[in-house]
């Protein structure tokens, strides 16, 4: 309003110079132009104003303040159009509000960039009066005017930064909304049942295939705690304690079997594997379930071992009988027969020893599966046993070296039949697995208590991740198949025979860098010479 007055008072001056009605010995006025002036020079606001009466409006009074904002001087503006502030920075929207103005003879404000003599960008916080005669024309226009470069810099660094936070929230937004996608069709595509459960062991939510398995809906299971849920199927004390205790020690639960004559879907075998979601924030402290209907797996399984079982049996009998029978040949064999006749007999003798073997492990890997492996215990000489069966092994054996060292015990409570079973498994499998070596080592020692077997071979090694595996059944690492005869059975008959004696058997080996295999048993009963 301040600036109003005044310039409605200089512009009244002007006019009556324009009209030549003032004379300058009208001393009051005099004075009063002379303090508008100064007061307009003292002003921090840039003032112009321009003569709309004339061509192209242009300016016809600034003060020094405006002067210092443009770095022009006066006699540079002086007879301007105010466009020359804007240079070739001519496409704002704000000229078109100014120019609407003009035409209307209306009050506006804008923020428009402007530009001082030396080129350098400022803004110019512009605001323009019009002022008019007394029959409403547009007489003049005064322009006030505020550099208002740093503000406008840090308001635009402060969008700038807002923008750019927002394009990373969308973009962070819309990546967590992929993922989010992804993990969802990961579970839902899941052929096993998936459970989450809260700290309380209650279901949070459940995969569409634990809704189709266990034929349940969504209703009826999230919420519930997890041994309500069906006719208690899950309800079972020690899988009870497992679950409860794997957030306060972090052990999963593993390949948990669940026998049970669920509802809907009636007698089932289920494998549960369970563990604490390794995740912070809002997913902390929530347990993952994974179920997995291993019914049919089984079934399959239980018939092949059946199967084994029953062809083992068959094969056993016949082959006995071949057995005796070629016995009986070489007993009834004249002494003249020609040397051809013996040496085929003597073959045919070595292979039918060698299918009873092979039938005996297939049958004592059907009564482990069966639990009807029988143990004999019956105090021997240890150390004499392990003698012999290297003895007898190295009369058969001309590629390799089997070398003997140490001592274990000489009476030891055990099978004999079944122990010399598991020192032969291990040094066939050290000279068929060392073709390029020479040497296999067999160590005995005891160990505070216990027996100690180590056999060790210069030979092709395993690699770590088939360590636990090759103890497995029919299990052969994937390479060797081709190359070497085998089933898959040895390691795993010895391990049932070292575990039903109390002992343990493991393997330490790397890839192309030999194989012991050791095991250790457990002196059971003291006895006087021990
Ligand atoms: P088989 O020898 O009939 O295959 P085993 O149960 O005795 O069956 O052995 C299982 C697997 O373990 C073998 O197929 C072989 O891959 C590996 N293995 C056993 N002994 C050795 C060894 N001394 N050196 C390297 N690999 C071995």
């Amino acid at each position: 309003m301040f600036y109003r007055r005044l310039h409605t008072q200089i512009l009244t001056t002007l006019d009556s110079l324009n009209n030549g009605e003032f004379t300058f010995s009208d001393n009051t006025a005099k004075q009063d132009l002379q303090l508008l002036t100064q007061a307009l020079d003292a002003s921090i606001s840039g003032v112009i104003i321009t003569d709309n009466q004339q061509p192209d409006n242009p300016i016809i009074y600034c003060n020094k303040a405006f002067e210092e904002i443009s770095g022009y001087s006066r006699n540079e503006i002086i007879g301007h159009n105010c466009r020359f502030l804007q240079k070739e920075d001519r496409q704002q929207p704000q000229r078109a509000a100014l120019a609407e103005a003009v035409k209307k003879g209306e009050n506006v404000t804008v923020e428009i960039r402007n530009y001082r003599k030396d080129g350098t960008l400022f803004w110019n916080e512009l605001y323009m009066s019009a002022i008019k005669d007394e029959h409403g024309k547009t007489c003049y226009f005064i322009g006030v005017q505020n550099d208002v470069t740093r503000r406008k810099k840090a308001e635009l660094d402060l969008q700038h930064q807002k923008d750019k936070m927002e394009k990373q929230v969308e973009e962070r937004t819309r990546s967590l909304r992929e993922n989010e996608e992804y993990l969802a069709s990961i579970v839902q595509t899941v052929r096993e049942s998936l459970v989450v459960l809260n700290p309380d062991l209650k279901v949070l939510s459940v995969n569409d295939h634990f809704v189709k398995t266990f034929k349940v809906t969504r209703e009826e299971t999230e919420g519930k705690l997890m041994y309500e849920l069906g006719n208690g199927q899950w309800n079972i004390p020690r899988l009870k304690e497992l679950l409860e205790n794997i957030l306060p020690t972090n052990n999963p639960v593993l390949e948990f079997e669940v026998e049970h004559d669920f509802p809907h879907i009636g007698k089932k075998l289920m494998l549960l594997n369970a563990h604490r979601i390794e995740l912070e924030g809002q997913f902390r402290d929530r347990i993952l379930i994974a179920i997995e209907d291993i019914t049919d797996r089984r079934e399959i399984e239980r018939r092949k071992d059946d199967f084994l079982s029953i062809a083992s049996h068959e094969l056993k009998t016949p082959l006995t009988t071949i057995k005796g029978y070629v016995q009986v040949m070489q007993k009834l064999m004249p002494a003249d027969v020609s040397d051809k006749l013996k040496e085929i007999l003597r073959k045919t003798s070595i292979y039918v020893e060698r299918l009873n073997t092979l039938i005996a492990e297939l049958l004592d890997v059907s009564r482990i599966q069966t639990g009807n492996i029988e143990l004999h215990r019956e105090p021997f000489n240890f150390d004499k046993m392990v003698y012999e069966t290297v003895d007898h092994l190295q009369a058969a054996q001309e590629s390799h070296q089997i070398k003997l060292s140490g001592k274990a015990t000489d009476n030891y409570n055990g099978d004999e039949s079944h122990i010399v079973q598991v020192v032969n498994n291990l040094i066939s499998n050290a000279i068929k697995y060392s073709p390029d070596a020479s040497l296999v080592e067999v160590h005995l020692s005891r160990v505070s208590n216990y027996i100690k077997v180590a056999v060790k071979d210069h030979g092709m090694g395993i690699s770590p991740e088939y360590h636990k595996r090759i103890f497995e059944r029919f299990y052969r690492v994937g390479e060797i198949q081709q190359r070497f005869p085998g089933m898959g059975i040895g390691l795993y008959i010895c391990d049932q025979i070292i575990k039903n004696h109390g002992g343990t058997l493991w393997v330490e080996s790397e890839l192309g860098k030999g194989s012991t295999f050791s095991f250790t048993l457990p002196m059971q009963e003291r006895t006087i010479n021990d």
